[in-house]
Order: structure tokens, then C-alpha cells, then sequence
């Protein structure tokens, strides 16, 4: 705390990730011995730099661009970049550490970092976004590469700006370095499946978590917050098993449509007109727009947050729990705050930390990587199975990992473990670096 004065966030997820693990520890003093607690909270590498750009009307604008390279462990860093207004050092930092464990979850070559901007993307022209991608992209380019750091999209950061963001680094440099970065256009590079994942992943993950009780999707209501990249996919995912998803939200309140989210008017109002949620009663006169809440209130079996970090606190988990809730899959990073983690494991709600349920994002990205340097293209069929393999071997190593230290049940402990354990055994092979 006194090292990271003013991070709440990222205090929050250290601590979150340092208290679970105690198990591991007492198993591997060597990891205590060797140092890895104090290394492994502290980035290799922070970048805070200008941003100007100039905007419609001819006035100059200036944001603060950020990338945290914690960990390069286990392969190149790896992890997305976020447009937001709230984007600072805390935040950033917090989905960094978080990125590491995440990535050595999946079992793949990744480390893991992030990044972004204060820039808020909301209003802006299409002219405008792309001068900012380029400035943005004007410094950090020397800081990126496929052997280095690929950076991916996260809040604010979606096709559009993939592109805006690949075709500046490309022009710097005079390299069509396609590894470089993850979420391309699948006609220049991208791979199929890496847009859907980490929703398609969320939902696969619940689906793990429901079999091992000899539950499943099938006839459930589903609550997904968001409606961005990963609750629409999401949304998708949990019709496709037989479920029924009645909410979405944006930051100025939530819809709820009891017949099923229409996928179609949803990805109208956010995709193409680019509106705020209500614009959907519009298309669903019967569908109810409630202005300034979160859609926890709505009695559902699963939920799925997917919009952004502590968006669903303690009161909101018991509204949850009160209104039959059997299952959480976390979509976003830290949705749910300590307290209501604790309130649903305490009632005995199946609970996938976003570090498991959404790790199929990335993990698609490293399949990503995989066939821009083998020169490849594979169909979207076979990356589905994949995607779903590789979300039921995070479900299973976390399950296990819990039930070896003597938590069954418990994912966050599970999820912690295993990543924890790969990233440490890797750092002490690897010395005092
Ligand atoms: P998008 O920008 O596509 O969508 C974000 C959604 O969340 C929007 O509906 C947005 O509403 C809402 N939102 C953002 N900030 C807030 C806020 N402060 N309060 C209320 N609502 C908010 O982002 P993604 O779907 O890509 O990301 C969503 C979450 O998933 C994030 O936590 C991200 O880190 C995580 N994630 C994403 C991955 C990916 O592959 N895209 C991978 C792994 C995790 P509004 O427009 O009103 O701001």
C-alpha cells in the first residue's frame, strides 16, 4: 500500500490474488525463499506517455497513453488496450497483473500486460478516432512487436480501432508484421473466432461449472451486463445452448426483455448507430429500459457481467442470490467486488473469476499468433472446438488446483493457483531477472 500509494484497483487485485494463494506457498516455500511475492507485484516495464491529436474542429487535444509490461515469463507480453475516461495507472496496472495469471492459465507462451488512454471514444467521428489511434500508436510502436509485446482490444478498442492501430504501425515500421497484434480484420490477419471468444468462452465456462454439478444452460435466464464485444457474444453463446439472456446495460442503465434479448436490435443500437441501450425499446416496444441501475435486480438462474471492474458489489449479489441465482461467470475483469465474491461463495453459487471464464479472449489470440507465424488460416468450426477444449482445460486445472489445496469448489482459489504456480516455477528456473 505504501509502495502504490492512490491504486486502489490494483491493491485490490494484488490482494485478491496474494490471499488465495497462501496454499501454494506454505506447499512451495521455495517460491517465498526466491523472491518471486516481491517480483512478481512489481511490472518489468511501465510507459506513460503524451498523446496529442487534433480534433474535428481544429483544436489540439492531449491524453495520457499507458502501457504496464508486467511479466514476460512465459512468452511475449500479451494483453488489450483500453479507451476509457477512467483509465489510469491503477487500472491499468490491476488488468496487468491480472493479464499474467490469466494468460498462464490457458496454458499457452503469453505474458501479460496491458494498456490504453483517457481517450474517450463516445461522440467522437470516425476521422477523429483514427488521428487518435494514429498519435497513439506514433509512441508506442517502439515498445511493441511480434517477439515483444502483441497488444489485442478491450473497452473502447474494437475492430475499428484494430485497424486504425495496425495500419500506423505498419507505416512507421515498413513491416506487415501480422504477430504483432491480435483482434485483425479476418481478411488482413485476424483469426476466426478471436471477436466471439471471450464471450463464447464465458458462456462455455458456466456451462463447465453447471455440468460439474449435473446442471447445464439449458432453460435458464440468463443476466448479461455490457453490451459491448463481450455480452453480445455472450448473449449469442447462451441462446445457442438452449438459454434465454433478458438483460444488456451500458453505463446509463439496463434493458430488460422477457421474451430474449433480440441479438439483432441489440447489435443495431450499439454496432451501427452507436446509441445509448434505450435506443432498443425502440425496436422492442414491450422491453423496459430502467435508467442509472445495474440489471442485478432481475431474478435470473446465471449471471453473466460483462460490462466492467466492480460493477456488481455485495447488495447486488444478494439481490442475486434472493432472486435464485445458481451461477457467475465473471465476462469482464473484476466485475464483482471482494464482498460480493464472498456473499456468493458463502451461498453456495458456482463462481468463475473473469481471470478463468474470460480467459478465452486471449487464449484465441494466441491461436491468433499461431497461425500469422505459420502462415495459416483455420476454419471457424475447428477454432470453436478449440476454444472450447482449451475453456474446459482452464475450467479443469483450476477445479483441480482448488480440490489439490483442499478448496474444492473454489475457482478464484483455483484459477489463482494454477496460474501462480506456472508463472513461479518458470521464474525460479529463470533466475534473478
Ligand atoms: P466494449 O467497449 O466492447 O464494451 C464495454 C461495455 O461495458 C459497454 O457496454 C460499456 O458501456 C460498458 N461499460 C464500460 N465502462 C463502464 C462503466 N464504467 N460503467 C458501466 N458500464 C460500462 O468492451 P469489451 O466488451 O471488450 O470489454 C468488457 C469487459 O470484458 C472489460 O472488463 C474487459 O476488460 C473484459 N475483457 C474483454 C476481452 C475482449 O476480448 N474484448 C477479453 C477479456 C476481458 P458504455 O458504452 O456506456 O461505456
Amino acid at each position: 500500500v505504501t509502495r502504490n500509494p492512490h491504486e486502489p484497483e490494483f491493491q485490490q487485485a494484488v490482494h485478491e490474488v496474494l490471499f488465495s494463494i497462501a496454499p501454494v506457498l506454505d506447499a512451495h516455500p521455495q517460491f517465498v525463499d526466491g523472491g518471486i511475492l516481491e517480483r512478481i507485484v512489481e511490472p518489468e516495464r511501465q510507459i506513460m506517455f503524451r498523446v496529442p491529436w487534433i480534433d474535428d474542429s481544429g483544436r489540439l487535444r492531449v491524453n495520457r497513453g499507458f502501457r504496464v509490461q508486467f511479466s514476460s515469463v512465459l512468452g511475449p507480453y500479451k494483453g488489450g488496450l483500453r479507451f476509457h475516461p477512467s483509465v489510469n495507472l491503477s487500472i491499468i496496472k490491476f488488468l496487468g497483473f491480472e493479464q499474467v495469471f490469466k494468460n498462464a492459465l490457458t496454458g499457452q507462451g503469453i505474458g501479460g500486460a496491458k494498456g490504453g488512454s483517457d481517450f474517450d471514444p463516445h461522440g467522437r467521428s470516425d476521422a477523429e478516432i483514427m488521428r487518435f489511434c494514429q498519435a497513439f500508436m506514433s509512441e508506442l510502436y517502439r515498445h511493441l512487436g511480434e517477439h515483444t509485446d502483441v497488444p489485442a482490444g478491450d473497452i473502447g478498442v474494437g475492430a475499428r480501432e484494430i485497424g486504425y492501430l495496425f495500419g500506423q504501425y505498419r507505416k512507421i515500421t515498413n513491416r506487415h508484421e501480422s504477430g504483432m497484434f491480435t483482434g485483425k480484420g479476418v481478411q488482413w490477419g485476424g483469426a476466426e473466432v478471436r471477436t466471439e471468444a471471450t464471450g463464447y468462452g464465458a458462456v462455455f465456462f458456466a456451462q463447465e461449472m453447471l455440468g460439474v454439478r449435473g446442471d447445464s444452460l439449458d432453460g435458464k435466464r440468463v443476466a448479461v451486463s455490457g453490451s459491448g464485444n463481450v455480452a453480445i457474444y455472450a448473449i449469442d453463446k447462451a441462446y445457442q445452448m438452449g438459454a434465454t439472456p433478458v438483460t444488456a446495460s451500458d453505463s446509463s442503465g439496463y434493458i430488460v426483455d422477457d421474451a430474449g434479448i433480440d441479438l439483432g436490435a441489440l447489435r443495431q443500437v450499439k454496432e451501427i448507430d452507436r446509441e445509448r441501450i434505450h435506443a432498443y425499446t425502440a425496436h422492442r416496444p414491450h422491453a423496459r429500459f430502467i435508467a442509472g441501475r445495474r440489471p442485478w435486480e432481475v431474478p435470473v438462474d446465471i449471471a453473466i457481467p460483462a460490462a466492467t471492474q466492480n460493477e456488481l458489489d455485495e447488495p447486488d449479489a444478494h439481490a442475486l442470490i434472493a432472486g435464485g441465482v445458481r451461477a457467475v461467470a465473471e465476462g469482464a475483469n473484476m466485475p464483482s467486488t471482494p464482498g460480493a465474491v464472498a456473499a456468493f461463495q458463502r451461498a453456495g453459487v458456482l463462481f468463475g473469476p473473469g481471470k478463468a471464464a474470460n480467459a478465452g479472449g486471449v487464449a484465441t489470440s494466441a491461436l491468433e499468433m499461431s497461425q500469422n507465424a505459420s502462415r495459416q488460416r483455420w476454419s471457424f468450426a475447428d477454432s470453436e472446438r478449440k476454444l472450447q477444449a482449451i475453456m474446459k482445460g482452464v475450467h479443469d486445472s483450476a477445479f483441480e488446483a482448488a480440490k489439490r489445496y483442499g478448496h474444492e469448489g473454489d475457482y478464484v482459489v483455483g484459477a489463482n493457483s494454477a496460474g501462480f504456480e506456472r508463472v513461479a516455477h518458470a521464474m525460479l528456473a529463470q533466475g534473478v531477472i
